[in-house]
């Protein structure tokens, strides 16, 4: 049975704790300490894409998830139904990609996702450039 807890770093100087783990805190260049955090959180955001970049099959769900403890992080899911702002999530890693699931009536122990494998070389690939992008051009209205 998994203990439900994600690798991530705290900085020793400000206490900011990020997800995935990084070398350095974001704040100032100080090395940071490997810590873990709890893998539930809330939903802060969350968008469809219904014409992915390649190499994806639609619809793409991402959502952006505030762990307990502060931590932000992108998440895939297989869908958003019942997914609003500030929903309850847990949150999974496989291949460093980061997945959520509903925890509204699920047990919390209940995650269960597929293996990503070369779909999650994928996600990973563009979680960084294209899904920021697309938050910064959500900034008004929601079509
Ligand atoms: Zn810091």
């Amino acid at each position: 049975m998994n203990v439900h807890t994600l690798p991530a770093s705290r900085c020793p100087r400000c206490h900011r704790v990020v997800v995935p783990p990084a070398r350095l805190c974001p704040d100032h260049p100080v090395t940071m300490e490997a810590a873990t955090v709890s893998n539930l959180g809330e939903v802060v955001s969350f968008t469809t894409l219904h014409s992915p970049p390649e190499g994806f099959k639609a619809p793409l769900h991402i959502a952006l998830v505030e762990l307990d403890g502060g931590a932000r992080l992108f998440c895939h899911g297989e869908e958003t139904k019942g997914i609003r702002i500030g929903s309850s999530v847990g949150v999974e890693s496989l291949d460093r990609v980061f997945y959520f699931s509903h925890m509204g009536f699920a047990d919390r122990a209940r995650l269960f996702w597929r293996r990503a494998g070369a779909r999650g070389e994928k996600v990973a690939s563009i979680t960084k450039s294209v899904v920021q992008g697309i938050w910064r051009g959500r900034s008004s209205g929601d079509s």
